[in-house]
């Protein structure tokens, strides 16, 4: 028979065990997949050709700014592939979404996908399945996510979400995708359709809903879910409220973004009032001007490049209208794009004036 000081000391222990257990449950399901995103991060970087090849890049940049050309190949640690070019959604800022360009909507070729990521994949460390379109309107978007996965590269996208139901969101963290970005820009249908025209802010909310369900029954600490709010004049009275709907929905991450403007010389109306959250900032001569410095260089030439889903290589995602191809890969390797006489012209030109492009002269790259 137990004495009464034994039977107290065990229920102490046991009281003891239980609430340590619920404190890691707890603790697990709060911070699992920041843990797991960060190591994935380290996995997928420290390799040592991958290593050597940031090494590569970082010296090569670094003598580029002071006029020396080192003409060694470039490999990218990151790439941009587009899965298709076109959106369900008509934001007013996009060109895609306003249709402005007249594109044949392209899935992009699955062989085509899976040759890039071989060519690469000693070198590469991130795979970002987004670029101007809405990546998950391509039916094939989880094989493209699962494959660069299987070559051990960090993987991530960003969408509106709106097709994002239970049987999406379980193939999403089955196919071992690290990240996904859900574009949510306001707590209420009325100001969320303001910037997502087209868009049903119940569904985003739902899409949360379902990928956490997913993790949860899956027990995967991936994707990291990561909201972001586009800040805009018309929502960024919103901003607490997103804070409690994001917590609400158990996001392992909000951001709030600033947008990138087209027209914004002279103001524009999505400007927010909060400068904090703008781009540009208004100065004596009466124009709105972008806030970072435009230095003659740009790091984003070595560190990374984007593929369209047409297979075109573009120097940066600010490329919206596929101006500057280096090369197509119907046509050419990736490393023959990538380091082509048009690429090095290119990079030369922002060497000598970044001013001259357009898309260089509202881009953040510092
Ligand atoms: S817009 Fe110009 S400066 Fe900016 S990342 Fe692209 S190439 Fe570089």
């Amino acid at each position: 028979m137990i004495r009464h000081p034994e039977y107290l000391h065990l229920l102490l222990v046991m009281s003891f065990q239980r609430a340590l257990f619920y404190y890691f449950k707890l603790f697990n399901q709060m911070i699992n997949s920041q843990i797991y995103y960060f190591f994935r991060i380290l996995k997928t970087t420290f390799t040592p050709f991958r290593i050597f090849n940031a090494l590569k890049l970082e010296i090569s940049y670094r003598l580029s700014v002071i006029g020396v050309s080192t003409n060694w190949k470039l490999s990218p640690f990151f790439i941009s592939i587009e899965p298709v070019n076109v959106c369900n959604l008509h934001c007013p800022e996009c060109p895609t979404g306003m249709q402005t360009k007249n594109v044949k909507p392209t899935n992009i070729d699955d062989v085509m996908t899976r040759n890039v990521i071989d060519e690469l994949q000693n070198t590469l460390t991130h795979v970002i399945f987004y670029f101007q379109g809405e990546p998950l309107l391509n039916r094939n978007f989880t094989n493209l996510v699962n494959y660069a996965y299987s070559k051990k590269l960090l993987t991530s996208t960003s969408t509106n979400a709106q097709l994002i139901n239970d049987e999406m969101a379980k193939r999403i963290v089955q196919s071992g995708l690290d990240r996904i970005i859900i574009s949510m820009d306001g707590t209420t249908q009325e100001t969320y359709q303001k910037y997502r025209v087209g868009g049903k802010l119940d569904k985003t909310i739902q899409a949360v809903e379902f990928l956490v369900k997913w993790k949860r029954e899956l027990k995967s600490p991936s994707p990291f879910i990561e909201i972001q709010f586009l800040v805009l004049k018309t929502n960024e009275h919103q901003m607490p409220e997103m804070k409690i709907l994001a917590k609400k929905l158990k996001a392992d991450k909000l951001s709030f973004k600033t947008a990138q403007l087209y027209d914004f010389e002279n103001g524009n109306m999505l400007l927010p009032e909060n400068k904090k959250y703008s781009r540009y900032e208004l100065l004596s001569d009466g124009k709105y001007h972008l806030k970072n410095p435009l230095h003659n260089r740009c790091k984003r030439q070595w560190k990374g490049a984007v593929v369209t889903s047409c297979g075109d290589v573009l120097p940066c995602c600010f490329d919206k209208d596929s101006s500057f191809v280096f090369g197509n890969l119907n046509e050419k390797s990736f490393e023959d794009c990538h380091d082509s006489e048009k690429a090095l012209k290119f990079r030369e030109k922002i060497r000598q004036n970044r001013k001259q492009f357009e898309m260089c002269r509202n881009c953040t790259e510092k």
